[in-house]
Protein backbone atom coordinates (compact mmCIF):
# COMPACT_ATOMS: atom_id res chain seq x y z
CA UNK A 1 0.00 0.00 0.00
CA UNK A 2 1.28 3.69 -0.46
CA UNK A 3 -0.17 7.06 -0.73
CA UNK A 4 -1.94 6.52 -3.66
CA UNK A 5 -4.44 3.99 -2.73
CA UNK A 6 -5.62 6.04 -0.22
CA UNK A 7 -5.78 9.50 -2.06
CA UNK A 8 -8.92 9.37 -4.45
CA UNK A 9 -8.23 10.49 -8.25
CA UNK A 10 -11.59 11.42 -9.92
CA UNK A 11 -12.54 13.50 -13.65
CA UNK A 12 -11.98 16.80 -13.21
CA UNK A 13 -15.25 18.83 -13.85
CA UNK A 14 -16.15 22.31 -13.75
CA UNK A 15 -18.60 21.54 -10.52
CA UNK A 16 -15.29 20.46 -8.60
CA UNK A 17 -12.69 22.26 -10.32
CA UNK A 18 -14.75 25.45 -8.55
CA UNK A 19 -14.78 24.22 -5.23
CA UNK A 20 -10.94 23.46 -4.97
CA UNK A 21 -8.28 25.66 -3.38
CA UNK A 22 -6.83 26.52 -6.86
CA UNK A 23 -9.95 27.30 -8.32
CA UNK A 24 -8.63 30.95 -9.43
CA UNK A 25 -5.80 29.33 -11.18
CA UNK A 26 -7.76 26.70 -13.01
CA UNK A 27 -10.33 28.79 -14.17
CA UNK A 28 -7.92 31.20 -15.79
CA UNK A 29 -6.07 28.25 -17.48
CA UNK A 30 -6.27 28.00 -21.78
CA UNK A 31 -5.95 24.23 -21.73
CA UNK A 32 -7.93 21.47 -19.64
CA UNK A 33 -6.73 19.14 -16.82
CA UNK A 34 -8.13 15.94 -17.03
CA UNK A 35 -8.20 14.87 -13.45
CA UNK A 36 -7.91 16.00 -9.68
CA UNK A 37 -6.50 14.14 -6.77
CA UNK A 38 -8.03 14.64 -3.14
CA UNK A 39 -4.78 14.48 -1.31
CA UNK A 40 -6.70 16.57 1.96
CA UNK A 41 -9.54 14.65 3.00
CA UNK A 42 -13.12 16.15 2.74
CA UNK A 43 -13.75 16.84 6.68
CA UNK A 44 -16.99 14.64 6.45
CA UNK A 45 -15.55 11.58 4.70
CA UNK A 46 -14.42 9.15 7.73
CA UNK A 47 -12.96 7.05 5.07
CA UNK A 48 -10.12 9.44 5.41
CA UNK A 49 -9.86 10.04 9.24
CA UNK A 50 -8.57 7.59 11.75
CA UNK A 51 -8.70 8.26 15.15
CA UNK A 52 -5.51 7.46 17.25
CA UNK A 53 -4.64 7.47 20.66
CA UNK A 54 -1.74 9.77 21.41
CA UNK A 55 -0.25 10.24 24.84
CA UNK A 56 -3.25 8.48 26.22
CA UNK A 57 -5.39 10.83 24.45
CA UNK A 58 -7.59 10.62 21.05
CA UNK A 59 -7.21 12.30 17.77
CA UNK A 60 -8.96 12.40 14.47
CA UNK A 61 -5.70 12.31 12.31
CA UNK A 62 -5.85 12.84 8.55
CA UNK A 63 -4.95 10.11 5.62
CA UNK A 64 -2.60 10.48 4.50
CA UNK A 65 -0.45 11.96 7.13
CA UNK A 66 3.17 12.53 7.27
CA UNK A 67 5.35 12.14 9.92
CA UNK A 68 8.54 14.85 10.09
CA UNK A 69 11.46 14.12 12.27
CA UNK A 70 13.16 17.83 12.17
CA UNK A 71 16.30 18.00 10.91
CA UNK A 72 18.07 20.68 13.42
CA UNK A 73 21.45 18.53 14.22
CA UNK A 74 23.92 21.43 13.19
CA UNK A 75 22.90 24.80 11.43
CA UNK A 76 22.34 24.61 7.70
CA UNK A 77 24.97 24.16 4.97
CA UNK A 78 23.07 26.87 3.07
CA UNK A 79 21.42 30.47 3.94
CA UNK A 80 19.22 30.49 1.47
CA UNK A 81 17.44 34.00 1.24
CA UNK A 82 13.98 33.07 1.56
CA UNK A 83 14.46 29.71 4.14
CA UNK A 84 11.09 29.57 6.04
CA UNK A 85 13.05 27.89 8.84
CA UNK A 86 14.32 31.39 9.99
CA UNK A 87 10.60 32.88 9.85
CA UNK A 88 9.82 33.84 13.36
CA UNK A 89 5.90 33.54 14.22
CA UNK A 90 5.34 36.86 16.71
CA UNK A 91 4.81 35.28 20.00
CA UNK A 92 6.89 32.08 19.10
CA UNK A 93 9.42 31.67 22.07
CA UNK A 94 11.75 29.17 19.51
CA UNK A 95 11.39 28.11 16.36
CA UNK A 96 12.19 24.64 15.81
CA UNK A 97 15.17 25.24 13.61
CA UNK A 98 17.11 26.76 16.83
CA UNK A 99 16.31 23.68 19.02
CA UNK A 100 20.08 21.01 18.93
CA UNK A 101 18.89 17.39 19.80
CA UNK A 102 20.10 16.54 23.31
CA UNK A 103 21.47 12.78 24.38
CA UNK A 104 18.02 11.96 24.97
CA UNK A 105 16.75 12.88 21.30
CA UNK A 106 16.62 9.27 19.80
CA UNK A 107 15.08 7.64 23.30
CA UNK A 108 12.62 10.38 22.68
CA UNK A 109 12.32 9.61 18.93
CA UNK A 110 11.15 5.85 19.59
CA UNK A 111 8.84 6.89 22.46
CA UNK A 112 6.83 9.41 20.04
CA UNK A 113 7.18 6.81 17.27
CA UNK A 114 5.32 4.54 19.51
CA UNK A 115 2.96 6.10 20.50
CA UNK A 116 1.92 6.26 16.31
CA UNK A 117 2.40 2.48 16.21
CA UNK A 118 -0.95 1.31 13.92
CA UNK A 119 -1.10 4.38 12.44
CA UNK A 120 -0.38 4.54 8.79
CA UNK A 121 1.87 7.79 7.93
CA UNK A 122 4.60 8.53 5.63
CA UNK A 123 7.85 9.41 6.33
CA UNK A 124 8.94 12.96 5.22
CA UNK A 125 12.66 13.93 5.66
CA UNK A 126 12.73 17.45 6.35
CA UNK A 127 13.96 20.64 8.39
CA UNK A 128 17.42 21.73 8.12
CA UNK A 129 19.84 20.16 6.42
CA UNK A 130 19.51 16.10 6.78
CA UNK A 131 23.22 15.22 5.18
CA UNK A 132 24.80 17.90 6.86
CA UNK A 133 25.68 15.19 9.86
CA UNK A 134 25.78 11.88 8.60
CA UNK A 135 25.76 10.93 12.15
CA UNK A 136 22.69 12.03 13.17
CA UNK A 137 21.43 11.03 9.72
CA UNK A 138 22.15 7.69 10.16
CA UNK A 139 20.77 6.61 13.71
CA UNK A 140 17.21 8.45 12.36
CA UNK A 141 17.12 6.15 9.71
CA UNK A 142 17.53 3.14 11.74
CA UNK A 143 14.63 4.59 14.27
CA UNK A 144 12.77 4.93 11.31
CA UNK A 145 13.66 1.55 9.67
CA UNK A 146 12.54 -0.09 13.18
CA UNK A 147 9.08 1.68 13.46
CA UNK A 148 8.45 0.82 9.62
CA UNK A 149 9.31 -3.08 10.74
CA UNK A 150 6.43 -3.06 13.16
CA UNK A 151 3.64 -0.60 11.94
CA UNK A 152 2.10 0.88 8.03
CA UNK A 153 4.75 3.40 6.83
CA UNK A 154 3.07 4.38 3.05
CA UNK A 155 5.76 6.52 1.33
CA UNK A 156 9.51 8.00 2.39
CA UNK A 157 10.75 11.59 0.60
CA UNK A 158 13.61 13.36 1.57
CA UNK A 159 13.45 17.20 0.99
CA UNK A 160 17.49 17.80 0.32
CA UNK A 161 20.15 20.40 -0.35
CA UNK A 162 22.52 17.50 -1.45
CA UNK A 163 25.55 19.21 0.63
CA UNK A 164 26.34 15.44 2.78
CA UNK A 165 26.07 13.86 -0.52
CA UNK A 166 28.43 15.70 -2.45
CA UNK A 167 31.21 15.22 0.38
CA UNK A 168 33.74 13.16 -0.90
CA UNK A 169 34.61 11.25 1.92
CA UNK A 170 31.44 10.14 3.05
CA UNK A 171 28.95 11.10 -0.42
CA UNK A 172 28.96 7.39 -1.44
CA UNK A 173 28.25 5.79 2.27
CA UNK A 174 25.53 8.26 2.53
CA UNK A 175 23.74 7.32 -1.00
CA UNK A 176 24.06 3.74 -0.06
CA UNK A 177 22.74 4.42 3.05
CA UNK A 178 19.48 6.35 1.63
CA UNK A 179 19.15 3.95 -1.50
CA UNK A 180 18.76 1.46 1.13
CA UNK A 181 16.54 3.16 3.01
CA UNK A 182 13.93 2.57 0.75
CA UNK A 183 13.33 6.05 -0.50
CA UNK A 184 10.35 7.02 -3.14
CA UNK A 185 12.08 10.07 -4.07
CA UNK A 186 14.82 12.63 -2.94
CA UNK A 187 12.85 16.45 -3.52
CA UNK A 188 16.41 18.14 -4.24
CA UNK A 189 16.94 22.18 -3.88
CA UNK A 190 19.01 24.05 -6.87
CA UNK A 191 17.44 27.62 -7.67
CA UNK A 192 19.17 27.95 -10.78
CA UNK A 193 20.65 26.87 -13.26
CA UNK A 194 23.79 29.00 -13.44
CA UNK A 195 25.75 28.41 -10.53
CA UNK A 196 27.07 31.94 -9.44
CA UNK A 197 22.61 33.00 -9.64
CA UNK A 198 22.10 29.71 -7.56
CA UNK A 199 24.82 30.71 -4.75
CA UNK A 200 23.50 34.49 -4.43
CA UNK A 201 20.22 32.53 -3.63
CA UNK A 202 21.41 29.57 -1.64
CA UNK A 203 24.42 31.06 0.12
CA UNK A 204 25.88 27.90 0.78
CA UNK A 205 28.88 28.09 3.39
CA UNK A 206 32.64 28.66 3.21
CA UNK A 207 34.05 25.09 1.88
CA UNK A 208 30.47 23.42 1.03
CA UNK A 209 31.65 21.96 -2.13
CA UNK A 210 27.61 21.62 -3.50
CA UNK A 211 27.63 24.82 -4.28
CA UNK A 212 30.14 24.24 -7.05
CA UNK A 213 28.39 23.23 -10.71
CA UNK A 214 30.65 19.94 -11.18
CA UNK A 215 30.47 18.42 -7.37
CA UNK A 216 26.70 19.61 -7.67
CA UNK A 217 26.28 18.35 -11.10
CA UNK A 218 28.27 14.46 -10.17
CA UNK A 219 26.21 14.27 -7.09
CA UNK A 220 23.33 14.36 -8.65
CA UNK A 221 24.03 11.69 -11.50
CA UNK A 222 24.90 9.15 -8.93
CA UNK A 223 22.07 9.96 -6.90
CA UNK A 224 20.02 8.99 -9.88
CA UNK A 225 21.48 5.73 -9.67
CA UNK A 226 19.73 4.99 -7.03
CA UNK A 227 17.17 6.89 -6.16
CA UNK A 228 14.30 8.50 -7.99
CA UNK A 229 15.22 12.48 -7.96
CA UNK A 230 12.93 15.58 -8.38
CA UNK A 231 14.64 18.94 -9.13
CA UNK A 232 12.87 21.80 -6.75
CA UNK A 233 13.57 25.14 -8.31
CA UNK A 234 11.80 27.66 -6.01
CA UNK A 235 10.67 30.73 -8.38
CA UNK A 236 11.49 33.98 -7.31
CA UNK A 237 13.16 37.44 -8.77
CA UNK A 238 16.97 37.07 -9.39
CA UNK A 239 16.33 33.35 -10.07
CA UNK A 240 14.11 31.53 -12.59
CA UNK A 241 10.91 33.94 -12.80
CA UNK A 242 10.14 34.04 -16.82
CA UNK A 243 9.20 31.27 -19.40
CA UNK A 244 12.60 31.21 -20.91
CA UNK A 245 14.71 30.75 -17.75
CA UNK A 246 11.85 27.90 -17.31
CA UNK A 247 13.01 26.25 -21.04
CA UNK A 248 16.72 26.48 -19.59
CA UNK A 249 16.13 24.98 -16.19
CA UNK A 250 14.02 22.30 -18.01
CA UNK A 251 16.87 21.63 -20.18
CA UNK A 252 19.73 21.85 -17.70
CA UNK A 253 17.69 19.61 -15.53
CA UNK A 254 17.26 16.96 -18.93
CA UNK A 255 21.14 16.96 -19.29
CA UNK A 256 21.63 15.72 -15.96
CA UNK A 257 19.43 12.79 -16.41
CA UNK A 258 16.17 14.01 -14.45
CA UNK A 259 13.11 13.36 -15.43
CA UNK A 260 11.06 15.57 -13.22
CA UNK A 261 11.10 19.42 -11.78
CA UNK A 262 9.14 21.33 -9.16
CA UNK A 263 8.54 24.93 -9.39
CA UNK A 264 7.09 26.35 -6.69
CA UNK A 265 5.89 29.41 -5.57
CA UNK A 266 6.96 31.31 -1.72
CA UNK A 267 4.49 30.45 0.63
CA UNK A 268 2.10 32.87 1.16
CA UNK A 269 2.45 34.49 4.93
CA UNK A 270 -0.21 35.29 6.93
CA UNK A 271 0.51 38.36 9.89
CA UNK A 272 1.54 35.51 12.23
CA UNK A 273 5.41 36.37 11.45
CA UNK A 274 7.44 39.19 12.09
CA UNK A 275 8.85 41.31 9.14
CA UNK A 276 12.76 40.06 9.64
CA UNK A 277 14.99 40.18 6.34
CA UNK A 278 13.42 36.36 5.45
CA UNK A 279 9.75 37.85 5.26
CA UNK A 280 11.22 41.26 3.47
CA UNK A 281 12.99 38.93 0.92
CA UNK A 282 9.80 36.81 0.05
CA UNK A 283 7.49 40.11 0.22
CA UNK A 284 10.38 41.66 -2.52
CA UNK A 285 11.64 38.56 -4.66
CA UNK A 286 7.72 36.92 -4.73
CA UNK A 287 7.27 35.59 -8.52
CA UNK A 288 3.33 34.63 -9.04
CA UNK A 289 3.05 31.08 -10.25
CA UNK A 290 -0.41 31.72 -11.65
CA UNK A 291 1.48 34.59 -13.54
CA UNK A 292 4.21 32.46 -14.26
CA UNK A 293 2.38 29.45 -15.36
CA UNK A 294 0.06 32.09 -17.86
CA UNK A 295 3.31 33.09 -18.93
CA UNK A 296 4.04 29.29 -19.84
CA UNK A 297 1.08 28.59 -21.44
CA UNK A 298 1.56 31.66 -23.62
CA UNK A 299 4.71 30.47 -24.85
CA UNK A 300 4.06 28.30 -28.10
CA UNK A 301 8.12 26.95 -27.40
CA UNK A 302 6.57 25.36 -24.08
CA UNK A 303 2.84 24.93 -24.46
CA UNK A 304 2.78 23.51 -27.93
CA UNK A 305 4.76 20.20 -26.14
CA UNK A 306 2.90 20.67 -22.54
CA UNK A 307 -0.49 18.50 -21.29
CA UNK A 308 -1.87 18.66 -18.29
CA UNK A 309 -2.10 15.32 -16.16
CA UNK A 310 -3.82 16.07 -12.78
CA UNK A 311 -4.10 18.96 -10.09
CA UNK A 312 -3.93 17.96 -6.40
CA UNK A 313 -6.05 19.66 -3.69
CA UNK A 314 -3.62 19.50 -0.80
CA UNK A 315 -4.81 20.83 2.59
CA UNK A 316 -2.57 24.50 2.19
CA UNK A 317 -1.42 24.18 -1.17
CA UNK A 318 -2.16 22.90 -4.54
CA UNK A 319 -0.09 21.87 -7.38
CA UNK A 320 -0.36 21.23 -11.42
CA UNK A 321 1.28 18.27 -12.64
CA UNK A 322 1.94 18.18 -16.57
CA UNK A 323 4.18 16.38 -19.30
CA UNK A 324 6.74 17.98 -21.03
CA UNK A 325 7.99 16.14 -23.70
CA UNK A 326 9.44 13.25 -21.44
CA UNK A 327 9.33 15.46 -18.33
CA UNK A 328 7.03 15.56 -15.54
CA UNK A 329 6.92 19.20 -14.39
CA UNK A 330 4.83 20.59 -11.60
CA UNK A 331 3.72 24.12 -10.73
CA UNK A 332 3.18 24.27 -6.86
CA UNK A 333 2.03 27.04 -4.66
CA UNK A 334 1.14 27.37 -0.67
CA UNK A 335 -0.46 29.20 1.67
CA UNK A 336 0.92 29.52 5.94
CA UNK A 337 -2.89 31.18 6.51
CA UNK A 338 -4.85 28.03 5.63
CA UNK A 339 -2.44 25.60 6.66
CA UNK A 340 -2.48 27.15 9.95
CA UNK A 341 -6.24 27.70 9.90
CA UNK A 342 -5.91 23.58 9.42
CA UNK A 343 -4.19 22.68 12.21
CA UNK A 344 -6.02 24.68 14.49
CA UNK A 345 -9.36 23.09 13.52
CA UNK A 346 -9.07 20.67 16.49
CA UNK A 347 -7.62 17.24 13.36
CA UNK A 348 -4.03 16.33 12.77
CA UNK A 349 -3.13 17.40 9.49
CA UNK A 350 0.47 17.06 9.84
CA UNK A 351 3.05 14.97 12.61
CA UNK A 352 6.58 17.01 13.63
CA UNK A 353 9.21 15.47 16.10
CA UNK A 354 10.84 18.58 17.19
CA UNK A 355 14.20 18.45 19.03
CA UNK A 356 12.98 19.65 22.07
CA UNK A 357 10.96 16.39 22.54
CA UNK A 358 8.02 17.24 21.42
CA UNK A 359 5.53 15.58 19.01
CA UNK A 360 3.37 18.38 17.57
CA UNK A 361 0.28 19.04 14.80
CA UNK A 362 2.63 21.76 13.61
CA UNK A 363 5.96 23.34 12.63
CA UNK A 364 6.08 25.51 16.01
CA UNK A 365 7.34 23.20 18.69
CA UNK A 366 5.51 24.12 21.39
CA UNK A 367 2.03 24.60 19.44
CA UNK A 368 -0.69 21.58 19.14
CA UNK A 369 1.71 19.47 21.29
CA UNK A 370 0.46 15.41 21.41
CA UNK A 371 3.27 13.74 23.29
CA UNK A 372 5.95 15.21 25.29
CA UNK A 373 8.86 12.66 24.88
CA UNK A 374 10.59 14.82 28.02
CA UNK A 375 7.69 14.75 29.90
CA UNK A 376 7.43 10.78 29.96
CA UNK A 377 11.16 10.31 30.32
CA UNK A 378 10.15 12.49 33.48
CA UNK A 379 7.41 10.17 34.13
CA UNK A 380 9.73 7.00 33.81
CA UNK A 381 12.86 8.29 35.56
S1 LIG B 1 18.62 24.44 2.11
FE1 LIG B 1 16.55 24.46 3.00
S2 LIG B 1 16.89 24.55 5.23
FE2 LIG B 1 18.83 25.11 4.21
S3 LIG B 1 18.79 27.35 4.13
FE3 LIG B 1 17.97 26.56 2.16
S4 LIG B 1 15.73 26.48 2.47
FE4 LIG B 1 16.68 26.67 4.48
Amino acid sequence: MNEYSIIPIRPLTGDISAKLFAAPVLSALPKSVPTVAFRAPDPADEERWRWHRIGGQAYRIAQPVTFTPYASAQPCSARCRFCSETLVETGAARPSSGLRPGPDYFAGLESALHELRGLPLSYSLSGLETTDDAGWMGAMLDVLARHAAVSPVLNRVLYSNGAGLAVPSQGEALLQRLAGFGLDWVELSRHHFDEAANQSIMRFRHGIEVQYQQPFEAMVRSLADSVNVKLVCIVQQGGVSRVDDIMRYLAWAHGLGIRSVIFREFSKLDDGYRANVTARYIGAARVSMNALLAQCLAAPVFAGDFAFEQVTEGYYFWNLRGRFRDMQVTFEASDYSQMHRQHDSGNVYKLVFHANGNLCGDWNPERHVLFAASRQEQANG
